[in-house]
């Protein structure tokens, strides 16, 4: 089921935390993938990369807003 069939059989669905990566704005500091490995990743070149789609798995939503916010790009969007 989507979520917009969720909402319509009035089933709330979990908030799911998002996270975007502007990739002009990054530089490849790495900050965010040392602070929070489980959420983001490095390509080839080190720039980061959300993992799981770009969706925060539940319990990891302290530690993925903790590595934006120490994004030194502010590269990182975090959509709740
Ligand atoms: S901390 Fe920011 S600038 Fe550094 S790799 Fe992650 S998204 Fe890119």
């Amino acid at each position: 089921m989507n979520s917009d069939a969720g909402v319509r059989l009035g089933i709330r669905s979990a908030v799911v935390m998002r996270l975007r990566i502007d990739a002009e704005m990054c530089t490849g500091h790495g900050r965010c993938y040392a602070l929070a490995p489980e959420v983001f990743e490095p390509d080839e070149d080190g720039h980061g990369v959300v993992l799981h789609g770009g969706e925060v798995p539940a319990g990891l939503e302290e530690i993925a807003r903790r590595a934006a916010n120490n994004c030194p790009e502010r590269a990182i969007t975090v959509e709740e």
